[in-house]
């Protein structure tokens, strides 16, 4: 916390970062092929000494176009990858006193777009697999917030030996059938693996595509006296987390369109818990900003199932104010006017 406020006081602090970040040994052209450098120009971008394109160092990367403030993104950007439960969009406009609710929540939505590295690699060892209902109205929950139905959410989960929890991958599901879970198994877990799944016909045949499949029988548990909600309890222990951050943080405010990113979110968060420096965690967000294309507003309120009223697009308006401040040579030593002292 001490390094991130004295290393990014300014906005021009936070676009050399950026820049930094993003051309490490100096500016390179994207559309010169081979690599070409450049040259910075008078109003801060920079000139392709190859084909002449200007170019900024936000253009192209998640920050293209943004209208809110270096100073407010980061801060934003912090929150969100160092809290432990991360932050709502209504706290973030609280907090960095952002004027509108919509672009609070387009920049979270557009951190949660890069915490998910393509290619990344795949669960490994003793894998647990299941799937659960997630999101959605919950009993008990009033006031009509929670919005949307409840959605099928593949679960896997690595087990460490002796004990505890590796990594975790969440996705929803299109169905239980036979053909979803083999597809989110090989998407997620790496052939040779033991996946570890209940007595569901849907995960038959899993030996087929490279796995040693431990399949666990609900009714031979209750035969031997056992619960069988205990059959798999790393999914159970991932899903109730989820869960409740969805409930707490969010109260559960969080409609099926826009579940997968949270999952996202919370996987990026629940895979770097042990993580020592928050400080990198900060750094990973950033460094996957600066290499991620640019997310546009309409894609973030798109919905990929029809809806019966279409959603009307909330209006952005607005330029959040930026964070910079001079520094202010402690004011509450100042007498107020009119004051006695
Ligand atoms: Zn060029």
């Amino acid at each position: 916390m001490g390094e991130f406020q004295a290393w990014f006081r300014t906005d021009a602090d936070c676009l050399d970062y950026l820049e930094w970040l993003r051309w490490p040994a100096g500016f390179v052209c994207a559309s010169c092929d081979p690599q070409t450098g450049g040259w910075r120009l008078g109003d801060g971008r920079f000139m392709c000494s190859g084909c002449g394109d200007r170019t900024s160092v936000t253009a192209g990367t998640i920050f293209d176009g943004t209208r809110t403030p270096l100073t407010v993104w980061f801060a934003a950007c912090w929150l969100f990858a160092t809290g432990k439960d991360g932050i709502s969009a209504l706290s973030l406009k609280r907090t960095l006193e952002i004027g509108s609710y919509q672009t609070a929540w387009a920049i979270l939505h557009r951190l949660r777009s890069v915490v998910v590295r393509p290619g990344r690699d795949r669960l490994t060892g003793t894998v647990e697999v299941d799937e659960t209902f997630i999101g959605g109205k919950e009993s008990g929950l009033s006031g009509g917030r929670a919005k949307g139905k409840k959605v099928l959410t593949g679960i896997a989960v690595e087990i460490l030996e002796p004990k505890g929890f590796g990594r975790c991958r969440m996705l929803p599901l299109a169905d239980a059938s036979a053909p979803s879970l083999h597809a989110f198994v090989t998407d997620h877990v790496e052939p040779g693996a033991t996946v570890i799944t209940d007595g569901w016909q849907g995960y038959s045949g899993l030996e087929d595509l490279g796995y040693d499949h431990d399949k666990r029988s609900q009714r031979a548990a209750r035969a031997r006296g056992e619960d069988p909600g205990e059959l798999l309890p790393a999914v159970h222990r991932v899903a109730s987390l989820a869960k409740r951050w969805l409930l707490g943080t969010h109260q559960g405010a969080v409609d099926g369109e826009h579940l997968a990113s949270y999952l996202n979110e919370f996987v990026f968060r629940f895979n770097r818990r042990h993580s020592r420096s928050r400080g990198m965690v900060f750094y990973r967000v950033l460094e996957l900003a600066v290499a991620h294309d640019p997310v546009r507003y309409e894609d973030l309120i798109a919905c990929r199932r029809p809806r019966v009223v279409p959603p009307v697009p909330p209006p952005l308006r607005g330029h959040p104010p930026s964070l910079e401040r001079a520094p202010a040579m402690r004011p509450w030593r100042v007498a107020a006017p009119g004051g006695s002292s």
